[in-house]
């Protein structure tokens, strides 16, 4: 049958020559493939000792943003989760409470905000849909766990400290969705 990508090979199954059978010419010739890639250039990093120099629109872990009297941005609409390809996002709305003005900035705010950073394909299409200003992704790489829960982040870790803020004028500065 055709495939719809027409890029499928028939599988042959003809008898193998004698010389096949002995394997030596393929084993030479992957040999050679080897010994080709000795004399190229090496690209592997040694991580963590070496760490690669990103570009400056490169997409990482998200940070929820805080305005500049250090009240959350994030209104708990949802845009960023009905964005999202990758069905990555959660979030509960709560209702801000008398005395709570100088913790969020609208009336409504995420209770619970988590980005499950296993699913997460750092497209920047929640970013894009945010409305507030709440979410940007930044320059920093999702660090790696032991275990699958570690990858689910919550408002702990994806709320910027309002005394160690965020910069994220990089990639504002050279587009939000500029090449990689
Ligand atoms: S970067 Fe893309 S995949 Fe990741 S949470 Fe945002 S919209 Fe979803
Ligand atoms: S991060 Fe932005 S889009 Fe997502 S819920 Fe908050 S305000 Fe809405």
């Amino acid at each position: 049958m055709q495939s719809l990508t027409n890029r499928s090979k028939m599988v042959s199954n003809k008898e193998m020559s004698f010389v096949e059978k002995l394997y030596i010419p393929a084993i030479l010739g992957g040999m050679g493939i080897t010994f080709k890639h000795l004399f190229k250039k090496n690209n592997t990093l040694k991580y963590p000792e070496q760490t690669k120099v990103l570009v400056p629109v490169y997409r990482g872990q998200h940070v929820l943003k805080r305005d500049e009297e250090g009240r959350e941005n994030c209104t708990a609409c949802g845009l960023c989760a009905v964005a999202c390809p990758a069905e990555a996002i959660t979030m509960i709305a709560g209702e801000r409470e008398k005395g709570d003005e100088d913790k969020y900035r609208e009336e409504k705010y995420a209770e619970v905000y988590e980005i499950n950073m296993l699913r997460c394909i750092f497209c920047g299409l929640c970013e894009e849909a945010c409305p507030k200003e709440a979410i940007f992704l930044t320059d920093r790489l999702v660090p790696s766990q032991f275990e699958r829960d570690e990858f689910i982040m919550g408002k702990d870790r994806l709320v910027e400290d309002v005394n160690n803020r965020i910069d994220i004028t990089a990639r504002q500065l050279t587009g939000k969705r500029g090449k990689i």
